[in-house]
């Protein structure tokens, strides 16, 4: 991208060496986030650049007001924006996000690099000997690093995995690549024992933000799952178990979310009842916060959806295949309608307590053909192969993690 000539303003910058840090409540700024409170960033810069402006964008800024606390007139900076535009629209900058401003030892501005999110960057410099302006959005190059958190069940994973310096992040992350093989408020012993390694992202030095998990273990009343990321597809989910099959399964094992399962969430979720023959109960219940969102644990079509006579209040049921549907009670809202079709962990209600129920709680029904079965007891085929050009090398990758999250 070619950008105009002869900008009056940056002769007459000159910038000090200060750094701008503003704060708000941000949260989807990682960058931020980790931000000392207060860094001069014009050390170590390239021979061109001696000093360096920080802005962070606050609440209703545009580009003019950023720019503006580089010294940049309206009229400057509109011009500026109208330039730019065909390789990224400043008028889509973001709160929290932020501007650098680098200018050389004459005080001229040479360089002003945006983060657009934490993938890219839009990079605006100039061109030494032309002093034409010239604009690349590109993709940030992050210095990885692992990181391995282990740890033994006492109370929730959750709190374990946080307790041994895991973000909640890549602690979600662990879980939901696991929550097809194990109910995480149903499964979980006390004295499981559990392993992830995950990437930590760094520039300059500097911690960003954790990465993908890489791979994970959990040792469930000593039976080993694992999976692990290998990019195989560029819409799939990409964790697969040791033998390379996809770890998505036709059913989640638990109707709500493992981020309201453990107690630490605000709407903690425990087991009350199990599926029992002698009991008479055919479902499996699952305490939880009335308004914790329910989610369908296969894709489908759904059924019904409404108020039932017999009991079940709120009610909807969603059929999955030929063989199997399943049916959510006692919710507190209906947010699908018949004929709807919905996918795997797709939000479908509320819980609630309406119909007879003495509490808050998720009524869960597995049917198979026709009859009522226990889900914890259904064996399910597995996930969909990797393709096979990319067995080998996901056989050799898997060799070095299993090393890695040995428990
Ligand atoms: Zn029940």
């Amino acid at each position: 991208m070619h950008i105009g000539k002869s900008y009056i303003f940056l002769i007459i910058l000159a910038i000090p060496i200060v750094v701008l840090l503003y704060q708000h409540e941000a949260h989807s700024n990682p960058i931020q986030e980790n931000e000392p409170e207060s860094v001069n960033i014009s050390e170590e810069l390239p021979e061109n650049k001696n000093t360096s402006l920080r802005v962070i964008v606050e609440e209703n800024n545009i580009f003019s007001t950023v720019a503006a606390k580089a010294g940049l007139d309206e009229k400057q900076s509109f011009k500026l924006y109208e330039e730019l535009k065909p390789v990224y629209d400043l008028a889509n900058i973001k709160i929290g996000r932020q501007f650098i401003f680098n200018s050389n030892q004459d005080g001229e501005l040479v360089e002003i690099i945006y983060n657009i999110d934490n993938e890219q960057e839009l990079i605006v410099s100039r061109a030494l000997i032309s002093e034409d302006w010239r604009a690349v959005v590109n993709q940030i190059d992050y210095e990885i690093r692992e990181k391995t958190i282990e740890g033994q069940l006492r109370g929730s994973l959750y709190q374990s995995a946080l307790d041994q310096g895991a973000d909640e992040k890549v602690i979600i992350q662990f879980a939901e690549s696991l929550e097809y093989s194990i109910d995480f408020a149903n499964d979980p012993r006390e004295g499981d024992k559990y392993k992830f390694v995950y990437e930590e992202r760094f520039r300059d030095g500097q911690f960003v933000m954790s990465g993908r998990v890489l791979a994970g273990a959990y040792l469930n009343n000593n039976k080993l799952y694992q999976s692990f990321y290998y990019p195989a597809s560029s819409d799939g989910y990409n964790y697969y178990d040791e033998n390379g099959n996809s770890v998505q399964k036709m059913f989640l094992r638990a109707p709500l979310s493992f981020k309201y399962i453990s107690s630490p969430f605000t709407t903690g979720s425990r087991y009350v009842e199990k599926f029992g023959v002698a009991t008479k109960h055919r479902a499996v219940d699952y305490a939880a916060a009335a308004g914790t969102p329910i989610r369908s644990i296969g894709s489908g079509v759904v059924i019904s959806a409404g108020w039932s006579n017999a009991g079940y209040g709120n009610v909807t049921k969603i059929k999955h295949d030929s063989v199997y549907s399943t049916l959510y009670a006692h919710q507190s809202k209906i947010i699908v309608k018949k004929g709807e079709r919905v996918s795997q962990g797709q939000i479908i209600g509320y819980v609630g307590s309406t119909g007879f129920s003495t509490g808050p709680h998720l009524h869960l029904e597995m049917i198979k053909n026709g009859v009522n079965v226990d889900p914890a007891k259904e064996i399910l085929p597995p996930g969909k192969p990797i393709d096979a050009a990319d067995k080998e090398n996901f056989n050799n990758m898997i060799e070095i993690m299993k090393d890695k999250i040995k428990i």
